[in-house]
């Protein structure tokens, strides 16, 4: 049996219902879950000091593409609007392989890991040169993150019409066939899990119709979820009216793209219709305001989507669009970017951190994560409000808008992850010199 008492915490934020704080509290984390919360709480396990540190639950990331850690700031790609920074982009991730799968999740892994991050769905749909999802999955086992893969693919090339090389892209039954591997291979349904997978065809404009029907028809027959990319920007709505004459919200629900185990990622251009049909059919949606901004999409609609009863999480998207992937900054961009379009009361830095915690758990289907309760799992993350970031602060708890955005320690399943700013389950100093190496190789 594993221990750790967290021994009285400056300030406990639990995104209960009632979005309870607690002050001077203890907890203690046994077997991966928090298994009492309160005072003076003794134990024979390990003791943490958390006298200068905020808790929080653990961040969730709803929306990513690990691989594109290795493809930041490509120059060619740095200015370029969606469609364009995708061709960019195709003919270097088409030299990609296995090394480079792996590599690039450990990377992006880790970032989200030290910017409080626990548990992260990811979205890999391209696999060239023998690259499997396989290998995302077993780089998140080694850091001991919890991961939500998601398989995902292209089958429209250039020679049909499409955006991407017909080298990345695959057959319809390939893909179905692979999709039914990694679930049986993968997939844990139990409360507690640290893998789980989805369906996820890339885009409505990467695939067809009938590879959109059946992998809502797969997803329900194996009780996993699903994932893509919806109503982005301008563009994406104006191909969705020319190619299927309707708008994305009405294409999705016909091909069964609507409820409670969808979500969809941006939603920026959803309109008032679309909203209701997301709200009422309990679909979520994956905010990721940094990619927004960095790809000039616009703002997407969170604050009606929240009023209207839509579950929303956040996502620091692929980090070649984003370009980076902390999940912290990401929820503090949210917050400004709300206020762009709304004012300054249209979203708190506790609401922002409400989203992309307990949100990002609904949407992903986690209600044993994304709040501190005890029988929860024990994802928790600890941020030093004693540093440079929260001097001067009135109110520490407001962390999205005076504090740290790196944890000073991190714990998944109650294991310890992060410790005093620094990964403690993988050497991430091997990692980032062999990504850069790759980096440097795939750029020559
Ligand atoms: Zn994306």
């Amino acid at each position: 049996m594993s221990e750790i008492l967290i021994r009285n915490a400056w300030n406990i934020l639990t995104m209960d219902d009632a979005g309870s704080e607690l002050d001077g509290a203890d907890m203690i984390l046994r077997d991966g879950i928090i298994a009492e919360i309160g005072s003076d709480l003794v134990s024979e396990g390990e003791v943490v000091d958390a006298s200068r540190c905020l808790v929080t639950p653990g961040l969730v990331n709803t929306h990513h593409h690990l691989y594109q850690t290795l493809t930041r700031a490509v120059p060619g790609a740095q200015d370029a609007l969606l469609f364009g920074w995708l061709q960019t982009l195709y003919p270097i991730w088409a030299r990609f392989g296995p090394e480079e799968m792996r590599i690039s999740a450990l990377t992006g892994l880790a970032e989200l890991a030290l910017s409080g991050c626990t548990l992260t769905s990811d979205h890999l749909y391209l696999y060239p040169n023998g690259a499997r999802l396989d290998d995302t999955i077993e780089a998140a086992q080694d850091i001991g993150l919890r991961f939500h893969a998601t398989r995902g693919a292209m089958s429209i090339g250039q020679s049909d019409g499409g955006l991407p090389p017909d080298a990345l892209v695959e057959t319809e039954a390939a893909i179905l066939e692979d999709s039914i591997r990694v679930i049986d291979r993968f997939h844990d349904p139990r409360e507690g899990a640290m893998v789980r997978v989805g369906v996820a065809p890339c885009s409505p404009f990467s695939v067809s119709r009938e590879l959109m029907r059946d992998a809502a028809l797969l997803a329900r027959d194996k009780g996993v979820m699903l994932h893509t990319h919806l109503a982005e920007n301008d563009e994406d709505i104006a191909y969705s009216l020319e190619k299927f004459g309707c708008r994305p919200g009405q294409y999705a629900e016909d091909l069964g793209w609507t409820g409670p185990d969808v979500w969809h990622a941006h939603c920026v251009k959803l309109d008032g219709q679309e909203i209701d049909l997301f709200a009422s059919s309990r679909t979520g949606v994956a905010h990721c305001p940094c990619s927004n901004c960095r790809l000039g999409s616009g703002i997407a609609p969170v604050r009606e989507m929240i009023d209207a009863g839509v579950k929303v999480g956040l996502g620091v998207d692929g980090s070649a669009s984003n370009d980076s992937s902390n999940l912290m900054l990401e929820a503090r961009q949210a917050m400004l970017l709300q206020r762009v379009s709304r004012g300054a009361d249209a979203m708190s830095a506790r609401a922002a951190l409400r989203l992309a915690t307990r949100g990002g758990a609904e949407v992903l289907g986690r209600h044993d994560c994304g709040q501190i309760a005890v029988g929860k799992r024990a994802d928790l993350a600890l941020w030093d409000i004693g540093g440079i970031d929260s001097a001067g602060s009135w109110d520490r708890s407001a962390l999205l808008l005076a504090g740290p955005s790196r944890v000073r320690h991190l714990f998944v399943e109650g294991r310890q992850v992060v410790r005093d700013g620094r990964v403690t389950t993988i050497d991430l100093g091997r990692v980032i010199a062999r990504q850069n190496t790759l980096a440097e190789r795939l750029a020559m």
